[in-house]
């Protein structure tokens, strides 16, 4: 549509004509341009013009000539649907999300049979049909009884039922005028024909400026359209574009990221999509729905992280930030849990702090008002009733002042609730879990977007575009496969009818026929058109649309001003920040650790020991690794604990006749006693007997390597120490010290995992606490360090020592490691020199981000998203020529 076509709606609604748009998004567009008419005319004040979307237009004349049935919204539709396929005698029928689906395509050949083909409305006429066609007829011969028996009606059928209600009404209509549709569906033409007269907003004059531009891949091809967006809207601000895609869901988040770039990243305002996003996914109708489910049920850990951390659930910051501490205390304490329900998370536990007092008074209330209704099913209207009494309690919305977006989401939550209040139209009564996920299901389905701001630049999808008009177009993503549209058949309906009526998709005529007549209509809603397509997509080549190259030519590279490269020029300007701020105490809690994270990155051991910054693994249903080392550890400790009931040397190991049975007493005396009771009371019985035989055959393989050794004694377990290295001092632990036949000291460290004495060496070791632990808390020079290595089949140490052979294992072979890679005194006093510089380093405060390997060194770190190292080390590589440009040079 153009100017004349502005002139001839004018010129119609004066009259006393009535236009129709095909969506709602084309008649809030012809409302703004007749406003903007007015207003530019000097009119202070005009009359509203009637301008209706098709959909409001046949509910509103349906609702005019009510025969007192109540039209059925698309949830109620569906619960119907849904309860036929249920009845079905079908292995489909019987799992929920396939039953879902097949309702939802048995909904869709309905309207498909309104719209196309209503003479297969009646049950005789489907008598033919065989298969899924025929299990189709049979739910459709059932819908028609139960809207019958309800006394409601499909809005698919509402066409149907004005159709007859106008033939049989005499009364003069106003004519009406019919504006952005492609093409009209026969039961469109039969409703037009018998309401008088009509016409269609005549063609506009088709445009004069045509490319179509070919681009190396999608990327590329963003980056030009968001480009070209950014250039006419410099050149003139009051411009309106429209950038037409397939891919509005799909690749939402590229479109914005691209067209921030271009545009500046506050230019948020000057594009809009028309395409909504879910409103499960709005945050605060997110954080909502959450909190109900949690009420009755559990939330998973991320999902509980994720609500606790945007505060919905709190009154106050301090309250959100009391609820985030309490969670990391939770997991400091080993007490994670995969999932939590609101009884495990409000526990009291006497080694936390209480949680805010106020919150759990909420939460308490909410839970209770929702227990004394819970235990009888109800009706769909009093759950819906029920959610905002709940949600008051818990303080949702409650005083916090919500952006025009956020209170635009709380009216359609409000709207969702009311659809799912209506699903009692047929006097079911349910559970609560039961309307809780039909709430789900209208939430994820119903799609927000905050009011139009009636930006410059409009991104839609090529159907929703009908009726939409604009200084220039940019279409995206016109590839042979993509344009026409391919779709398939509908699987419910027979082939022949499907074909005989001309359903979208029966043959790919039809889609060709449809994707010709909006390739028109697009070329006539801007004086300028772009259609554009990246040779190159997810892998494979693609080709040109055979419909644009008939309307636009060959496709042309891009200009050259468009194709630019996707990372734009850096804002920022780099500069060496050497500035350090000392570590002002003496003495600092998490022993051996922080000089370990300082060799392996000083950023690490800065956030870590200072800023208190830490990763955790997410819980699991069994034990965590962690756990699991934690737990071997315990009965390692108990095992030679020494006298009444662990061992203290070889001598003792020797006298015990069955190892198994000794060793199973102190697994599960360990389990018992380390194992957190809360931990240990969710877990199966039977997972818990599992882990303590499988302990139970390590360990017992372990002292059978033990039982080899040079007689020894152990002299300590989990022993602890200090160790002062330049005024500072760490607390020091270690699994244990031996002392062996020539009075000399061994250190061990227990270990589950493939270690190697090779993460001791300089100039940067991967673990520095066996090394520290020798250099400077045991007291003399040790014979050895050793890795004890407890694996299933390959029980072994290895280390250093000074003298293997004679000291730890006479069968040792002179070429083995232990017995070749001696421990020096030089060795010790290069490790008491390194390690001294790192304590120095730590308390100058040197933290620069500088892995020791990277990425291997931060894959086990998990502070990336502090250190932004990912961010940076992209950048570097950007920055260093390659390898072939050096060889040159
Ligand atoms: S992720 Fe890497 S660079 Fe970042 S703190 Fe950890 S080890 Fe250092």
């Amino acid at each position: 549509m153009g100017p004349a076509a502005g002139f001839e709606i004018d010129n119609w609604l004066r009259d006393g004509g009535l236009v129709l748009a095909a969506t709602d998004r084309a008649a809030r567009a012809l409302q703004t341009a007749f406003h903007q008419r007015r207003r530019d005319e000097g009119l202070a004040a005009w009359p509203a013009p009637s301008i209706l979307a098709w959909p409001a237009f046949i509910r509103s004349e349906f609702f005019n000539r009510s025969d007192g049935r109540m039209l059925l919204n698309p949830a109620q539709e569906r619960a119907l649907w849904t309860a036929i396929v249920a009845t079905e005698q079908h292995l489909a029928a019987l799992i929920e999300p396939s039953r879902l689906r097949l309702a939802e395509l048995a909904m869709g050949a309905h309207d498909l049979l309104c719209s196309h083909a209503p003479r297969y409305l009646k049950e005789s006429a489907r008598a033919a049909w065989d298969n899924d066609s025929a299990a189709f007829s049979r739910w459709l011969s059932s819908f028609d009884a139960a809207c019958s028996k309800n006394q409601v009606l499909s809005p698919s059928r509402a066409p149907l039922q004005l159709i007859e209600q106008l033939l049989s009404d005499a009364t003069k209509r106003p004519p009406l005028l019919l504006a952005g549709f492609d093409r009209l569906l026969p039961v469109q033409r039969e409703v037009l024909d018998a309401w008088g007269r009509w016409q269609q907003v005549p063609a506009a004059t088709p445009a004069t400026e045509i490319h179509y531009y070919a681009a190396r891949d999608e990327q590329s091809e963003l980056v030009a359209c968001a480009a070209w967006s950014a250039q006419q809207l410099a050149a003139n601000p009051h411009t309106r574009l429209l950038v037409i895609t397939q891919q509005i869901a799909a690749r939402r988040g590229q479109i914005e990221r691209a067209f921030l770039c271009a545009l500046a990243p506050s230019a948020g305002s000057l594009f809009e999509f028309s395409l909504g996003i879910p409103l499960a996914q709005v945050p605060l109708i997110r954080a909502a729905s959450s909190l109900l489910r949690w009420l009755d049920g559990s939330l998973l850990e991320n999902e509980l992280d994720w609500l606790l951390s945007t505060g919905f659930t709190a009154a106050t910051s301090a309250e959100s930030l009391a609820l985030q501490s309490h969670m990391r205390t939770l997991r400091r304490k080993g007490l994670a849990r995969p999932d939590w329900s609101l009884t495990a998370f409000t526990a009291p536990r006497s080694s936390l702090d209480p949680l805010p007092a106020s919150w759990l008074q909420r939460l308490t209330a909410a839970r209770q008002r929702l227990t004394a209704l819970k235990p009888r099913p109800q009706s769909p209207l009093d759950w819906a009733g029920l959610v905002p009494q709940l949600l008051e309690l818990i303080g949702l919305p409650g005083d916090r002042r919500l952006s025009s977006a956020e209170f635009q989401a709380w009216q359609r939550f409000e709207q969702a609730l009311d659809a799912c209040a209506s699903l009692g139209f047929d006097g079911r009564r349910i559970n609560w879990s039961a309307f809780l996920s039909d709430l789900s299901r209208i939430l994820d389905e119903t799609l927000f977007a905050p009011e139009s701001a009636n930006a410059p630049i409009q991104i839609t999808g090529p159907a929703e575009s009908a009726g939409l008009i604009a200084d220039a177009i940019w279409f995206l993503g016109a590839t042979e496969d993509a344009w026409p549209t391919a779709g398939s058949r509908h699987p419910l309906i027979p082939f022949q009818v499907q074909r005989e009526f001309a359903m979208p998709h029966s043959t790919p005529r039809a889609d060709w026929d449809l994707a010709q007549l909006q390739t028109t209509r697009l070329l006539a809603s801007a004086p300028a058109v772009h259609f554009s397509f990246a040779r190159q997509s997810a892998g494979t080549a693609a080709r040109p649309s055979r419909i644009i190259t008939q309307a636009a030519g060959t496709p042309q590279p891009l200009p050259v001003e468009l194709a630019r490269s996707p990372f734009p020029e850096p804002l920022t300007e780099k500069f060496l920040d050497s500035s350090r701020i000392p570590f002002a105490q003496t003495s600092i809690r998490g022993g051996s650790s922080i000089l370990t994270w300082q060799s392996q990155c000083a950023f690490k051991a800065f956030a870590t020991a200072r800023l208190d910054a830490q990763s955790w693994d997410p819980a699991e249903f069994g034990l965590t690794a962690q756990q699991r080392g934690q737990l071997l550890h315990a009965v390692l400790h108990s095992v030679w604990g020494g006298p009444p009931l662990g061992l203290r040397s070889l001598t003792d190991l020797l006298a015990i006749s069955d190892r198994p049975s000794f060793v199973a007493t102190h697994v599960q005396r360990a389990v018992r006693e380390a194992l957190p009771a809360e931990v240990r009371d969710r877990m199966p019985q039977r997972y818990l007997a599992l882990e303590e035989t499988r302990l139970t055959r390590l360990i017992a393989e372990w002292l059978d390597y033990e039982a080899t050794r040079v007689p020894f004694t152990v002299e300590q377990t989990e022993a602890t120490g200090t160790a002062t290295i330049a005024d500072l001092t760490f607390g020091l632990r270690l699994d244990r010290i031996d002392r062996l036949i020539d009075g000399s000291l061994l250190v061990i460290d227990y270990k589950t995992g493939d270690v190697s004495p090779k993460s001791w060496n300089l100039p940067r070791p991967d673990d520095v606490q066996l090394p520290l632990y020798a250099g400077f808390a045991l007291g003399q020079e040790p014979a050895g360090l050793l890795f004890a290595k407890l694996r299933a089949g390959q029980s072994e140490c290895v280390g250093r020592m000074t003298n293997a052979t004679d000291t730890f294992k006479s069968d040792l072979s002179a070429r083995s490691a232990l017995a070749k890679d001696k421990l020096t005194p030089d060795q010790m006093r290069d490790w008491r020199k390194f390690l001294t510089q790192l304590a120095r380093d730590f308390l100058a405060g040197r933290a620069d981000v500088d892995p020791r390997e990277y990425p291997a060194t931060c894959d086990q770190c998990g502070l990336h998203t502090i250190c932004r190292v990912h961010e940076n080390q992209a950048l570097l590589a950007l920055d260093e020529p390659d390898a072939d440009e050096a060889a040159d040079e």
